[in-house]
């Protein structure tokens, strides 16, 4: 089975068929160097301005082809066809280049071999079938018809020192050989190429079960931890009201003893919001999205986080152009996006400390940095840090509590908006996050 046939992906379809394009304008400046060592260095004597005119041709019909490869969708029936129409022309071309390169005493021949076998990739075996088939005839036909004079034989002087191509048992022998080599080069690429398709497939269909087997673990998670935040807030509130003193005095050693579940309880109302947070992500299949002003959400965030940033006495400054475009997004995940990297800046900044936040529009997407100068990140924990429940040694040896869930979450909203995300950072200096989201282009025309 080929690539023009269902199941492929379209993308890896139109992948090949550029690709073949690419290798087409490798092919026409290949023979035009030929040309030029054979000419001026090994000073042959043989047809140039043909094979420069076929060149040139194979060069202009390549931008036909691309410019119809635009336009075709490589899957319909539209792109099998064109995927055929390429390797034709294709092994037409090599047949003029053969007939003008001295026929069959041609020593460029087994260039055929590289249309078989691209015909192996590209095309169902039957159509490989047929272009070995029309390749034969090509190849037979030019010569026979020199050998019987039909066609004038353009011999390379300086290369053989007499000519073969009128010796019929040559020309038997040269075509036998030819035609027999790319039977079997393409029944062997065919069969390697079907063996690969097949493969593909079996691993797409196990990414889909895995994808699905993911998909029911989140949608489980999701229940448990919305089980679970219900008491784990009423935990917090009720010990809450003890260790405020609404419920009467209690002795010191106990009143330390409740402080302290309190604080294990309140980590546990953060562990399931996280929780919750990752699973409800990675379990919606598709998120409604629309416009959305990152300036804004910018300032709630702040507001929200208002008493830490008191605490820490921390300068806050935020920077965008007055035309900062509206990112198309899902805006509470964004807003949770923000929220995550935000606090992360402020629970790691050190006291009077500095957090920035900088937009900038980069043309099709908005550039979101996040800057603090807090703890830094360990050069061999930044690979790690977007992983679930990954916290680094040096927040841990500080005593900064945490679940590490948040960037994980931050990853998955960036996933379903088509964003990317990196950071730098030096350890004791500071750390910055950098996202992109793409702008939302309705309102933004
Ligand atoms: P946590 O709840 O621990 O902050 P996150 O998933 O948000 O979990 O972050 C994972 C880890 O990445 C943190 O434990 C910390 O080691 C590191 N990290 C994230 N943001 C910062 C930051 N702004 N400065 C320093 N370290 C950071």
């Amino acid at each position: 089975m080929g690539i023009l046939n269902p199941p492929l992906m379209p993308e890896e379809a139109s992948a090949r068929i550029c690709w073949f394009i690419r290798l087409r304008w490798l092919a026409a400046a290949g023979v035009l160097v030929f040309v030029a060592v054979g000419h001026f260095l090994l000073r042959l004597e043989f047809a140039v301005l043909p094979l420069v005119v076929i060149a040139i041709s194979i060069a202009l019909y390549n931008v036909g082809f691309l410019v119809l490869a635009r336009k075709i969708q490589p899957v319909d029936k539209w792109g099998g066809r064109f995927a055929l129409l390429q390797v034709g022309i294709d092994i037409l071309a090599l047949t003029f280049l053969m007939h003008y390169g001295g026929g069959i005493e041609n020593p460029f021949i087994p260039y055929y071999l590289f249309h078989v076998i691209i015909a192996a990739i590209l095309l169902p075996e039957r159509k490989v079938g047929l272009q070995v088939l029309f390749a034969s005839i090509c190849i037979a036909g030019v010569a026979i018809a020199e050998f019987k004079g039909l066609l004038r034989h353009h011999h390379i002087g300086g290369l053989l020192p007499f000519e073969l191509y009128n010796n019929w048992t040559f020309v038997a022998i040269a075509v036998f050989s030819i035609v027999t080599t790319l039977v079997i080069a393409s029944y062997l690429a065919a069969s390697i190429s079907e063996r690969l398709h097949e493969r593909e497939r079996q691993l797409a269909e196990s990414n889909a079960v895995l994808a699905e087997q993911d998909h029911v673990k989140s949608r489980y998670v999701m229940r448990v931890a919305h089980d679970l935040a219900g008491p784990a807030g009423m935990i917090t509130s009720c010990l809450k009201l003890v260790t405020q003193g609404f419920t009467g005095s209690i002795p010191e050693k106990s009143l330390d003893m409740v402080q302290r579940a309190q604080h294990k309880s309140e980590y546990l109302g953060d562990l399931v919001r996280d929780l919750l947070s990752l699973s409800r992500i990675k379990a919606t299949r598709k998120i409604p999205k629309s416009a959305v002003q990152l300036k804004e959400i910018v300032r709630q965030v702040f507001e929200e986080l208002e008493p830490h940033i008191v605490e820490k006495s921390l300068i806050l400054e935020q920077n965008f152009p007055a035309n900062l475009p509206a990112v198309y997004g899902n805006a509470d995940a964004i807003h949770e996006l923000i929220g995550n990297l935000v606090a992360n800046a402020v629970k790691y900044a050190i006291v009077s400390g500095q957090v920035k936040v900088d937009m900038s529009n980069t043309g099709n997407e908005v550039l979101v940095k996040i800057q603090d100068n807090g703890v830094g990140i360990p050069v061999e924990a930044v690979p790690h840090i977007f992983e679930e429940f990954y916290r680094a040694d040096n927040v841990k040896a500080e005593a900064v509590e945490g679940t590490g869930l948040g960037l994980s979450i931050v990853k998955q909203i960036l996933n379903t908006h088509d964003g990317k995300i990196w950071v730098e950072s030096e350890q004791d200096k500071g750390t910055t996050f950098s996202f992109t989201l793409p702008i939302d282009r309705e309102s933004h025309a």
